[in-house]
């Protein structure tokens, strides 16, 4: 969960319904691009990577403000062309329009994330607003959508290949689902509620702040902190100095329900304290955002109605793979009781520990609580499952797990191999950009890695496109992996934990549904796909990391080359499983949270007074009401859904590993490893990008369905629930 991918590049033409102000006015035609502005035209160097060594943060407006006048320009002569609309004048038209557009997006967006800098930052905010009424002005616009819908409307008589009939219906859908079929009185309303959505879910996230802020646990005793490190509890005097708290300590809040600092804490009643903190965030008082939920709850639901869906989560999930509510509910509720059932064994075996701890104590043993999960768990742990993280990382040297591991996996799967390129620019020294080549030579594409933590870099770790692979532009792919890892001393190597060592795995599953991409249209290109897939290759990747054959290529001790201890392999394998019940029975408790706000109709969102009833009254039909494991993120806190882009999208997070993990499991069936697998995923799916519906490369790869069964054995969620048994 910690990996996302963020994929920038614009391709001809944007939808969307974003939450945003789109009240921007139109932009003046700006003067012509200058000519040495190096995103004029298309770059001179291989792959059309950009020219990083000419790019300077001063052509980014310009460029910005002639792409859209470009795009926009474009748009207007595909609508009013005067002769009949054809697949070509109006589709491939419009896959062919917003280049310059798309260039200067593709380098500032990934700019803004790895290597920003305050007017970088500023050019952000400023062109934020215009984006979004330049993709509003073309997706509504009437003379196109009518064009797109005569086609559409023709298409049997078309005599179109199956990825151009795919092309267009996917075209006259975006239109549909953005607003294009509605009158211009209710794309007025529709706008409104936009707007109105746009300044609620910045509302929630600018309470969810203050109340986190407000929220922070103020210690009067240095005792009470027992079991925290000296740097912990030199942070908590920090921060109470920063509060002007002198002399005490705070304890600020994470965005989960569950705080880390809560498996240390040795008093009992802080942990109370801490986590009751927690659970309280913008639950009523001065940043309340329990009023808030219920008008954008109500809003969504009116917005879709206005679409013609029956809810929100209707709207969302049509064009997901899942495809319906009534798939993801059936999913999450299919791993519910398994995951609460090894929930509940996790919780048994904390409440012995406790039970032997606390036999003499006044009053006796306690019952189990929330506050105190993770600092039993973390016992269990201790005893059962540690390993010590400094001895694993010799054996994990960044460079040779790159090359032994993450680039021999993907040659001995898809017979690719890598050419470091020193020769071409980079827009810091530590970036490195590798050519890759097809197992008969031909060029594949340009792989660029960027693994260290800078200041200017955002956290955690992602893939990102400089060029996307089409057929149609005769472009290949210019792919990004980024990590944010503590670079060491120079002339030392960069070793890994194991957490790190996935996401490297998981980034580069990502870079290869990039690379691999062989589609004739930008918009179906590699990992433009739906959230709820595009973890699929990335997660699927993952198990390249812990394969006997690749791990014992890559895991040698940096300095002596000897590898690493079959014994020190399985702890850090085992460990993997633990505490996996309540992890799963959060994580679906939220999940199905989600679905609850979103799949009701306007007329039964609650008002403010009933919202934690309603939270309540969902976990509960949902059977994931288990006092000790409560959601992730309780409503009022949940900004993924209030706030980011993941309003009924929150299960994607496992719907895409059910896919994973089975595909691993097909793997593992078929002899692993093997160059025969590898290009069967890459012909299945992984060069198909959104060529044809998710579900389908899914069902042409397996053969048939998804099943469960597979990632609950790999989260080992082995225990049978009560009158069922779990998986397939
Ligand atoms: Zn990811």
């Amino acid at each position: 969960m910690k990996a996302l991918m963020l994929s920038f590049v614009a391709c001809g033409l944007l939808f969307g319904l974003a939450e945003h102000a789109a009240a921007a006015d139109p932009a003046k035609t700006p003067g012509p691009l200058a000519q040495d502005n190096p995103f004029a035209q298309p770059s001179p160097l291989p792959y059309q990577l950009p020219p990083f060594d000419k790019i300077q943060d001063a052509h980014f407006r310009p460029a910005f403000e002639a792409g859209m006048a470009e795009h926009r320009k474009e748009a207007e002569a595909i609508a009013r062309n005067a002769e009949v609309p054809s697949f070509e004048n109006t589709i491939v038209a419009m896959e062919r329009s917003g280049r310059l557009l798309g260039r200067v997006s593709a380098v500032f967006f990934n700019m803004t994330s790895a290597n920003t800098n305050p007017e970088l930052d500023k050019i952000d905010q400023e062109m934020a607003p215009r984006l979004a009424a330049h993709r509003d002005a073309i997706s509504l616009d009437p003379l196109l959508f009518a064009r797109v819908k005569t086609l559409y409307e023709g298409r049997a008589g078309l005599g179109l290949d199956p990825e151009s009939l795919r092309l267009l219906e996917r075209y006259h859908t975006q239109f549909v689902r953005a607003g294009a079929p509605l009158s211009e009185a209710d794309k007025a309303r529709l706008r409104k509620m936009n707007e109105q959505l746009s300044s609620l879910t910045t509302q929630f996230q600018q309470n969810l702040l203050k109340a986190t802020n407000n929220g922070a646990v103020v210690v009067d005793r240095l005792s009470d902190l027992e079991g925290l490190s000296e740097e912990q509890i030199g942070a908590a005097a920090q921060a109470a100095k920063t509060r002007k708290l002198d002399g005490k300590w705070v304890i600020t809040l994470q965005n989960t329900t569950g705080q880390p600092v809560l498996a240390q804490i040795k008093s009992r009643a802080l942990r109370e304290r801490i986590y009751k903190a927690s659970i309280g965030r913008a639950d009523g008082g001065p940043s309340d955002n329990v009023a808030l939920v219920a008008q954008i709850v109500k809003l969504r639901a009116e917005r879709a109605a206005l679409l013609g869906y029956v809810n929100h989560a209707a709207y969302v999930l049509e064009d997901e793979t899942a495809g319906s509510a009534g798939a993801v509910n059936k999913m999450l509720s299919s791993l519910a009781p398994a995951a609460e059932a090894n929930a509940r064994k996790e919780a048994a075996e904390m409440q012995k520990v406790i039970d032997l701890q606390e036999k003499g104590a006044p009053g006796g043993p306690f019952k189990l609580q929330p506050w105190d999960w993770a600092f039993y768990a973390e016992q269990v742990r201790q005893a059962q499952y540690a390993y010590d993280e400094s001895q694993v990382r010799p054996y994990l040297e960044l460079d040779r797990v790159v090359k032994d591991g993450l680039f021999y996996a993907a040659h001995e799967l898809y017979g690719l191999s890598f050419k470091e390129r020193t020769d071409l620019p980079v827009y810091q020294p530590d970036v490195r950009t590798y050519e890759i080549f097809n197992e008969d030579g031909s060029p594949l594409g340009l792989f660029l890695t960027d693994f260290f933590a800078r200041d200017n870099k955002i956290g955690g770790a992602w893939m990102s496109e400089y060029v996307s692979q089409s057929g149609l532009l005769g472009l290949k792919p210019v792919i990004a992996n980024h990590l944010n890892v503590v670079k060491p001393p120079a002339g030392q190597p960069a070793l890994l934990s194991f957490d790190e060592l996935t996401t490297l795995f998981h980034e580069f599953g990502h870079g290869l549904h990039g690379l691999l991409s062989n589609v004739r249209y930008p918009l179906f290109s590699g990992t433009s796909v739906p959230n709820d897939f595009v973890e699929f290759p990335s997660q699927g990747n993952e198990m390249w990391a812990t394969d006997p054959g690749v791990l014992a290529h890559y895991a040698k001790h940096y300095s002596t080359g000897e590898p690493m201890p079959q014994a020190l392999v399985d702890k850090v394998l085992a460990a993997r499983k633990f505490n996996e019940g309540f992890a799963t029975t959060e994580y679906l408790a939220a999940s199905l949270l989600d679905q609850a706000w979103h799949q009701i109709p306007a007329s039964q969102a609650p008002a403010a007074k009933g919202v934690m009833a309603f939270e309540a009254e969902a976990l509960k039909r949902n059977g994931v009401d288990y006092y000790a494991v409560p959601p992730r993120y309780h409503t009022p806190y949940f900004a993924h859904i209030f706030a980011n882009d993941y309003a009924a999208g929150y299960y994607s997070y496992i719907w895409a590993d059910v896919l994973a993990k089975d595909a691993e499991h097909w793997f593992r069936t078929h002899g692993g490893l093997q160059r025969a697998n590898g290009d069967f995923l890459r012909a299945k799916v992984l060069s198909r990008g959104f060529s044809a519906d998710s579900i389908t490369l899914f069902k042409e790869f397996y053969g048939r369905e998804p099943e469960v069964g597979p990632l609950l054995e790999a989260r080992g969620l082995t225990v049978v629930p009560e009158g069922g048994k779990p998986g397939r």
